[in-house]
């Protein structure tokens, strides 16, 4: 994307990185990053929900300025934990905004699910550049989040590969001659299973993603193409194109990540290794380019690449999601909250995986029909919807077992 970036410091100044869910899979590739170019990159602030022995040990070995843990309870164990380091601790959602608010040059955005949200708008007001990969802050109050870096005048710099892919070939000078943007799909571990094989299949066989090595919550999601369906909405927010101009094609090697075809007639693609280093890398060093030790591929090695068409029917989710986006309003938010319950559900036994789609498409229509499916002005209302479509999911998730 051609556009500028006032933020950036001067060339060769370390920068300074703040990683918001630092101790999740992203959290890792970005430390990866951050450790392997101390010249260029260092740590400011972390955060992680509990886990405070792998929060703490990555405080200390990065330097960190300030480390948040989002549970309370675990609150004094991470004091403990960093006790005569020098290293600042918070807890709670005080403690992650604290984190989130610090002047950092970047703060990457790698919290699961809608719980970065406030993490998200707090870097931003606070006037942080953001690299996100939480893309449930996008799908729940993308307008919101959008208005607010605008505002500031920075763009979101996108973590996740299919973004990240989009973001280094759309040409924002040229965006009015863009006929399609189109975001690739591996297809999941169920890409060839029958319909009946996937509503019955276990948590260990949706946790087997064949390309890529993730958190349960988006190798759940990824399973049932919820994943893609989040990643059209995020798209839409990130490069404000209508749902027309948006489009999905399975691609099972996982090598092309994003493809954007131009009125010409040419059609550019960005293809790379399935490792989230390599987005993370893109990220930390823009506008520049820096070199990362990351996967390589060799196209011959790799011989064919192959696309086929994404099968609604077998995966509803991915149905579901390009419905909500049609429909706007408080619906992508409401679809989030109840797949957030669904995926817990399912990971926990205590759902099927088929009925991951249903709970969640239950809950979209029960909200509709109580009226509560409306654009949130706020994030206030954004939360609000959001608990609210917890609560019905959680009442649903009863009856559908
Ligand atoms: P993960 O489960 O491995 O890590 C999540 C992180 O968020 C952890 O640090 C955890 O402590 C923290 N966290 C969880 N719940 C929290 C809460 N309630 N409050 C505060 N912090 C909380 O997840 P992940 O796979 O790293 O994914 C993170 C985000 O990046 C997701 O939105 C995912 O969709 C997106 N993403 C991930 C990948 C990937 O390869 N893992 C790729 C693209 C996009
Ligand atoms: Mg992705």
């Amino acid at each position: 994307m051609q556009v500028s970036n006032p933020g950036t410091d001067a060339a060769g100044a370390v920068k300074r990185i703040s990683v918001l869910g630092a101790t999740g899979s992203v959290g890792d590739s970005a430390l990866d990053i951050i450790a392997s170019s101390p010249d260029r990159y260092q740590v400011e602030a972390l955060t992680a929900n509990a886990n405070v022995d792998k929060l703490a040990e990555i405080a200390l070995a990065r330097g960190a300025r300030f480390a948040a843990v989002a549970d309370e309870s675990r609150y004094q164990a991470l004091k403990e934990a960093l006790s005569g380091s020098g290293v600042t601790v918070g807890a709670g959602l005080s403690g992650l905004e604290e984190a989130a608010s610090m002047k950092a040059d970047i703060v990457v955005g790698a919290i699961v699910g809608a719980a970065g949200i406030q993490p998200t708008m707090a870097s931003l007001l606070a006037g942080n550049q953001v690299a996100l990969a939480n893309k449930e802050a996008l799908v729940c109050a993308g307008d919101l989040v959008m208005a607010e870096a605008a505002k500031l005048g920075k763009p979101i710099l996108p973590v996740d590969s299919e973004h990240s892919a989009i973001f280094q070939i759309f040409d924002e000078a040229n965006r009015g001659e863009i006929e399609e943007v189109t975001i690739t799909a591996s297809g999941g571990p169920f890409r060839t299973w029958q319909a009946d094989e996937i509503a019955a299949a276990t948590p260990e066989q949706a946790l087997n993603h064949p390309n890529w090595s993730m958190g349960s919550k988006v190798t759940i999601d990824s399973a049932s193409l919820m994943n893609k369906g989040l990643e059209v909405i995020e798209a839409h927010h990130l490069y404000r194109m209508p749902r027309a101009k948006l489009s999905v094609v399975v691609h099972p090697q996982s090598i092309i990540h994003g493809l954007v075809t131009y009125t010409d007639g040419s059609m550019l693609a960005h293809l790379g290794a399935a490792d989230m280093r390599i987005p993370v890398a893109h990220c930390l060093a823009w506008p520049e380019r820096a070199p990362a030790n990351t996967r390589r591929i060799s196209l011959i090695e790799l011989g064919r690449l192959t696309f086929e068409a994404p099968d609604l029917t077998r995966f509803p989710c991915l149905r579901l999601a390009l419905e909500a986006l049609d429909e706007g309003g408080g619906l992508p938010n409401i679809m989030n909250a109840a797949n957030e319950i669904a995926v817990a559900a399912f990971l926990a036994g205590q759902m099927t995986f088929g009925g991951i789609p249903t709970l969640v498409e239950r809950t979209m229509l029960e909200m509709q029909k109580a009226g509560e499916s409306g654009a949130a002005g706020s994030i206030e209302e954004v939360l609000a919807t959001d608990k609210s479509s917890r609560l019905v999911a959680e009442r649903l998730l009863e009856r559908i077992n």
